[in-house]
């Protein structure tokens, strides 16, 4: 996607702020600048919001606590929370592989929570709305074409966060952007959701890996993994399982279809594994994948400060440069077929700098979520979903500064943010 000079019918809208992707960082970008009085248009692709959560299953939002159980993200992602505690569906958990505290997801609920935010804050949201394309003229994004179900339409505004995961809208505009090597790139994996597991079965790491190596022998199969996280869901009572994991480069059509098509027939594989050798299994079947690979890494927006590993392994304190806090280990899923954790010091956050949700490039654009500058190690613990909250938070209380005529420093942002519940 290149940046073009956009033709058409003037813009149906013209917003303040506008926000592209529904994820968790851009749902709280575009709740955070409604909250300062901004008008803000969310743009959504698919039907709902939640981003992977919803539509790669990825139920465990994981940030929202550091690894002693303390709070490290409020604000609007507190916001989120408190809607789950309305509808008596908040519910924590503390995960085997790395004893932080994790907020467990009912997707169904999670949904409606989102929706119920944007609309309680008065936020006009497009769904099943695509960006297709955007237009810079003097260093500044003026205008984004999105199209939906064939219609093309365009939405001026003053200042713009993407928080598409993918970095669309970066590269709709030729921002400055990292794309790493696709071998040191996180793992994608396709979410596995079984059902008929009996309420006592294990769901232990050892349980898992031996029934996998066995059936592995046994069929002469080549399996991603042969263990992974299993967590049990509230409500439904299924087990979501991450192991059918993928390393193609999924920024290129032939691997990421590549990618979600072995990941199907790897799923298929887990079942057979899981019910012939795990106690507790024998009547499990698989409910859902995805639908849709769960990518964990893609581009990341080029900022104007990139957080380093060590910058999270020390626990790092910014307080002049923070907009947000990172409580969840690094998990790195770069190496085939493992995951490794490494620690913050202290069981304790570190600060998110201003400088990495912040364009280089353009002084219009943030971004947000999975798109702000880290190094590898740094990403493999910023990217969580709490922290996203967080991140999209500070993007769209920023741009929202920023299309309002004020200064958009770091002081200001932290200022509005405090105002707002953020922990900072
Ligand atoms: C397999 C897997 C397991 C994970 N496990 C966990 C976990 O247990 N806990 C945790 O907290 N995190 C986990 N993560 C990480 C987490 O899911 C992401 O890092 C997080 O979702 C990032 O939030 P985001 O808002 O940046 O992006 P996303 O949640 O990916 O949201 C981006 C949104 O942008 C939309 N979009 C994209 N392109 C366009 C476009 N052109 N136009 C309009 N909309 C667009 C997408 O449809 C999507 O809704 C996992 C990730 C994966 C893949």
């Amino acid at each position: 996607m290149a940046t073009r000079d956009l033709s058409g019918p003037a813009p149906a809208y013209e917003p303040d702020v506008l926000v592209v992707g529904g994820g968790p960082a851009g749902v709280a970008a575009a709740i955070g600048a409604a909250r300062t009085g901004a008008r803000v248009q969310l743009v959504e692709q698919h039907g709902f919001l939640g981003g992977t959560a919803i539509a790669s299953s990825v139920l465990t939002y994981c940030g929202f606590f550091d690894r002693s159980h303390s709070q490290v993200v409020a604000g609007v992602g507190q916001l989120f929370l408190d809607e789950l505690a309305r509808a008596e569906r908040y519910r924590t958990h503390v995960t085997q592989e790395s004893g932080n505290k994790v907020v467990l997801l009912d997707a169904e609920t999670t949904k409606r929570a989102l929706d119920a935010l944007v609309c309680d804050h008065g936020v006009p949201l497009a769904l099943h709305t695509t960006l297709t394309a955007a237009e810079v003229r003097d260093g500044l994004i003026r205008e984004v074409e999105v199209s939906h179900l064939g219609h093309r339409e365009r939405i001026r505004a003053a200042g713009f966060v993407d928080a598409t995961g993918d970095g669309v809208l970066l590269a709709a505009v030729g921002a400055a952007r990292v794309v790493r090597p696709p071998q040191e790139r996180q793992a994608s994996t396709l979410v596995m959701r079984f059902g008929g597991v009996h309420g006592d079965a294990s769901l232990s790491a050892d349980a898992m890996r031996e029934a996998v190596i066995t059936y592995r022998s046994r069929q002469n199969v080549d399996l991603p993994r042969d263990h992974g996280a299993m967590v049990r869901l509230p409500i439904t009572g299924e087990v979501m399982v991450l192991a059918a994991d993928h390393h193609a480069d999924v920024l290129t059509v032939e691997g990421h279809t590549r990618a979600e098509i072995d990941s199907r027939r790897a799923a298929a594989h887990y079942l057979s594994a899981l019910r012939e050798g795990m106690p507790g299994w024998e009547c499990s079947f698989l409910v859902a994948t995805g639908p849709a690979l769960g990518v964990r890494e893609t581009r990341h927006m080029a900022g104007k400060y990139q957080l380093t590993g060590e910058d999270v392994a020390t626990g790092r304190r910014q307080p002049d440069h923070t907009v947000a806090r990172g409580g969840w280990p690094m998990e790195d899923h770069s190496q085939p077929g493992v995951t490794s954790h490494r620690g913050i010091r202290s069981d304790s956050w570190y600060d998110i700098p201003y400088g990495t949700i912040e364009s280089s490039h353009h002084e219009n654009l943030w971004a947000a979520g999975r798109l702000v500058d880290a190094d590898a190690m740094a990403y493999s613990s910023v990217r969580v979903m709490g922290t996203a909250f967080a991140t999209g938070h500070a993007a769209g209380v920023a741009a929202a500064l920023y299309a309002g005529g004020n200064s958009a420093l770091c002081t200001d942002v932290q200022h509005e943010l405090r105002a707002q519940g953020a922990l900072l």
